[in-house]
């Protein structure tokens, strides 16, 4: 079994203390300019820069950083948008996150472990949506057969078909296993392993946690070492906004970031940045003790934006369309769309009291698809990269801004004349057509390529890509 690693190497938090505050007292509109300038060559920041910008409360400047983000944005990811919905398989959990709906304290929740059966109807219903990607959710305990549930529960989502499609990804979001359940998770062919800190602050965390097996900071932290040692290299990071400060969470989450590159020579495929929903039987989620409002939040995506340009930012459609459509320009390049929380509720219809928490937006996936299409975004359902195996540091030698552009376009284009052909209402697929072909005439390289692909797509083709 994999050993915690102890992590005083992965978090630091004196020293994240020590930046805030020594950054307060530094930082001038000079020096700001010179670190906006050093992002623009889309190398990422350090921590100190970073706690720099953290402080930028100046309008004028805030501006500028917010156009460096999008110049950053636009470079690296161009107008795709990534969709996928979330899979609740399980809400069984022994573990009391006060956040969470499913903690094993709130006694309200009905408990349910999806069987492979119900879980294919689920998947059905994606499908049939248009959906390619997922991420499975699970809470942490599985039935009987342990984590073998997990395994057969991916190979029901691959296994599942229905008219021309099927789910080409399956991305998780599970709690740390050992490295010996990371390479059996790694052999059931996930795309990305996702695990959130939710806070990297010590104290905070030991509150948040009162009991069962996450109490243990250290085994978290150190859980994308041992994924990686077990050769998955797409992991996703995050936290969970309203938890603790999001200034010290940043530069944390950018500590653990820098960590897995010296260790791996490659960092995190994404990171997630979740605000706390409201959930049944959560004070704290209803009352966050550290509210993160819009303007800080649209600041923290533009400074990841520009600390980690190649990683990938993921947010959900439940933050307001004012929120969703300034973020989409700072940086977020992922989105889910049609999403429950509780296991079962896509077959059920419905998000009821079984959900991990409450959601605002209750939006189908044409509908966003809609809605991204007229604020110029290209809706991606590619899966390209994870299949040819481009992962983690082959991924990030292809993101660059040349290459990715040649590659993703062609890609993102393939995928989504597939969902307007399929699965759009005539209203999207109209729309969406305008798109392509305005697209397509501002496409220098890659023009040819895409245009042979989308026809292949008009003829029959499916799953078409590079
Ligand atoms: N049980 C596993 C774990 O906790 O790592 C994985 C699944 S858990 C349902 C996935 C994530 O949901 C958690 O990491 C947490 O960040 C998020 N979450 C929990 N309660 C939430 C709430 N009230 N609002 C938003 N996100 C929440
Ligand atoms: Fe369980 Fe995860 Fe919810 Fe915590 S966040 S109660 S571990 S499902």
């Amino acid at each position: 079994m994999g050993q915690p690693e102890r992590t005083g190497s992965i978090i630091d938090e004196p020293s994240v203390f020590h930046l805030i505050e020594k950054m307060v007292r530094k930082t001038d509109a000079v020096q700001v300019r010179e670190i906006l300038a050093r992002a623009r060559e889309l190398d990422g920041l350090n921590l100190s820069e970073v706690a720099s910008l953290i402080h930028v409360s100046d309008p004028e400047l805030i501006a500028e950083l917010f156009s460096t983000a999008k110049f950053i944005k636009e470079a690296i990811y161009g107008p795709r948008i990534v969709l996928f919905a979330p899979l609740y398989i399980s809400n069984l959990c022994k573990n009391d996150c006060l956040y969470c709906g499913f903690r094993s304290g709130n006694k309200s929740v009905k408990r349910r472990a999806l069987t492979g059966g119900e879980i294919s109807e689920e998947v059905k219903i994606l499908v049939e949506q248009g959906h390619k990607r997922i991420l499975l959710v699970a809470g942490e305990s599985y039935p009987d057969i342990g984590f073998s549930y997990i395994l057969d529960s991916i190979a029901a989502v691959y296994s599942t078909r229905s008219g021309n499609g099927e789910i080409r990804r399956v991305n998780v979001n599970l709690a740390p296993l050992t490295l010996e359940d990371f390479r059996r998770l790694k052999a059931s062919g996930i795309g990305t392993y996702q695990l959130f800190q939710e806070t990297y602050h010590r104290d905070t965390y030991a509150l948040m946690h009162p009991s069962g097996p996450k109490r243990d900071y250290d085994w978290r932290v150190s859980a994308f070492d041992r994924a990686m040692q077990a050769r998955i290299d797409d992991v996703g990071m995050g936290f969970l906004l309203g938890l603790y400060d999001w200034r010290f969470e940043v530069l944390a989450l950018l500590q653990h970031v820098r960590h897995l590159e010296a260790k791996f020579g490659v960092g995190p495929h994404t990171i997630s940045v979740p605000r706390l929903e409201p959930a049944v039987g959560s004070e704290i989620s209803i009352d966050p003790r550290y509210p993160v409002n819009d303007s800080d939040f649209l600041k923290l995506v533009a400074i990841l934006r520009m600390a980690v340009p190649y990683t990938g930012i993921i947010m959900s459609t439940r933050e307001n369309s004012e929120v969703r459509r300034a973020t989409l320009a700072l940086g977020v390049s992922q989105i889910s769309a049609g999403s429950r929380t509780n296991p079962g509720g896509y077959s059920e219809g419905i998000q009821n009291q079984a959900a991990q928490f409450l959601l605002g937006d209750h939006r189908e996936l044409d509908e966003v698809v809609r809605d991204l299409t007229d604020m110029g975004y290209i809706p991606s359902f590619c899966t390209a990269c994870y299949r040819l195996g481009r992962t983690g540091r082959d991924f990030m030698e292809v993101a660059k801004p040349g290459d990715i552009k040649f590659r993703c376009d062609p890609n993102a284009l393939s995928t989504f004349l597939e969902y307007l052909l399929d699965y759009a209402s005539p209203e999207t697929r109209a729309a969406g057509e305008r798109l392509i072909s305005e697209h397509l005439e501002q496409m220098g390289k890659g023009r040819a390529t895409a245009t042979k692909m989308l026809d292949r797509v008009r003829t029959g083709g499916r799953d078409v890509y590079l």
